[in-house]
């Protein structure tokens, strides 16, 4: 090694060193004690896990800049490390072993974890880090990443195990799409997550069929994109919504300001109209309310007086409305099921369930969007779907050719409030362009700043 060599490796020994004062330093001023409570850490490792890059070549100022790779607060470049995913079958003692840690420290590890983390949850996939002083030391350090949002972090040498919460940021994005088949579809061809898809389908459920979108239907979508060290990790809330179906025009707008938390219209009605528009997300009608259908199974004309949703075995199956349950049981066409009395004019039905869901038996009260079961093929099925029945005053009836009275709007003095909030999201909606068939380009996603 020649001596300019040398002189580079002894300054960024130095900017390492410096960093971890001067960052903890920096940032105690920056106020960010209630991080620090999320990341209880040791001192020296949380604080340089703050430290970002651009923070770091300000502190170094005019010296030869060597920004080190960190990672779960440790500066990487100062152990030797492993990395890797958890392999099926293998086990916390199993993996420690192999690299040498004795068979009484890992004891006492799996001891202290108690409470914190149970080690038999290691799951296969995930991935974990081994970090040494050296390529022949005992590891110092095992981490275990189950998520984004937390790891585990294992000082072997000390015994002790910790839990770190990452602190989430967000920020506010907007998208849009155009409807070619499916909302799904139309997410993934945008490179949009399901999880959007979800939670639009969330805020127009009471208004929107999403079973029978049209071709050349488009939307547009406020939403927060949440990110852990900078990477997204998931969707948060829609803020804002629009729907162009055929040309009528659905807004949804997100507001909290009063208890009644939920979206509302641009009125500021609000769009829970009572029920959902299906007991069943993603799934596709198979057999409609039809009084002269022909049964599959029996082969005779035979009424059919629900809806039917196929779906995968074991899909949830949700109360379309808050009630009590009145029936939950077995029998030879119904399979298990469950009825939901709503009000004295309402009440549900489900049918083919495989199982029900925990806790549901006669006299369980049920909120709207609780899973009540899961999708299965019991009792006269051709195939695993949800044959969903809906009462009106004792009479079944086709609950999609139902309107319900209006909701209530939000009182007068909460709507100049709101108004504040709907232009704001109106405005940000606008400025999303439309999205055209063939020009995909304009459909991504785009950035916009912090609200
Ligand atoms: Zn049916």
């Amino acid at each position: 090694m020649d001596l300019p060599n040398i002189m580079r490796k002894y300054i960024a020994y130095v900017n390492r060193y410096k960093s971890s004062l001067l960052g903890g330093l920096v940032l105690l001023g920056f106020g960010m004690s209630m991080l620090w409570r999320s990341a209880p850490l040791t001192l020296s490792t949380a604080r340089a896990s703050m430290v970002s890059a651009d923070e770091w070549s300000e502190l170094m100022g005019d010296l030869p800049i060597v920004v080190p790779t960190m990672k779960y607060g440790f500066v990487l470049d100062t152990f030797h490390v492993t990395e890797g995913l958890i392999q099926p079958n293998r086990f916390f003692a199993d993996i420690l072993m192999d690299y040498g840690v004795p068979w009484e420290k890992i004891q006492q590890l799996v001891a202290n974890a108690k409470g914190t983390f149970d080690v038999r949850q290691l799951r296969a996939g995930k991935p974990f880090m081994i970090l040494s002083p050296d390529v022949d030391a005992m590891p110092q350090y095992f981490i275990y990443e189950p998520s984004p949002f937390i790891y585990y972090l294992f000082d072997i040498y000390a015994g002790e195990v910790r839990r770190v919460e990452r602190p989430l940021t967000t920020q506010v994005r907007t998208a849009s799409g155009l409807i070619e088949s499916s909302l799904w579809n139309t997410m993934v061809d945008n490179g949009l997550s399901f999880e959007l898809a979800a939670k639009l389908e969330d805020a127009f459920q009471w208004t929107l069929d999403f079973h029978h979108l049209q071709r050349g239907d488009f939307f547009k979508v406020v939403y927060e994109e949440q990110y852990v060290e900078g990477r997204p990790v998931g969707i948060g809330r829609v803020l804002a919504a629009y729907y162009n179906n055929l040309g009528t025009e659905y807004y949804a707008i997100w507001y909290d300001q009063t208890e009644e938390e939920g979206y509302y219209d641009l009125e500021g009605r609000p769009m829970n109209k009572g029920f959902l528009k299906a007991p069943v997300k993603y799934a596709r009608i198979s057999s409609a309310y039809n009084p002269r259908r022909f049964h599959p199974i029996l082969k005779r004309v035979r009424p059919h007086l629900g809806t039917d949703y196929a779906a995968p075995y074991g899909t949830p199956i949700l109360a379309v409305g808050d009630g009590v349950v009145v029936k939950a049981g077995y029998t030879r066409g119904n399979g298990n099921y469950v009825k939901i009395k709503h009000d004295d004019t309402y009440a549900t039905q489900y049918l083919h369930m495989q199982r029900f869901a925990k806790g549901i038996r006669v006299g369980a009260h049920v909120r709207q969007g609780q899973v009540i079961g899961y999708v299965g093929a019991t009792g006269l099925a051709t195939g695993p779907h949800v044959c969903f029945r809906f009462w009106k005053n004792g009479r079944q009836v086709d609950h999609r050719r139902l309107t319900f009275p209006p909701p209530k709007p939000l009182p007068k003095e909460e709507l100049p409030a709101f108004f504040a909030v709907r232009d704001q999201y109106v405005r940000m909606l606008q400025q999303v362009p439309e999205p055209q068939a063939c020009e995909r380009e304009d459909s991504k996603p785009s950035s916009l700043p912090d609200t």
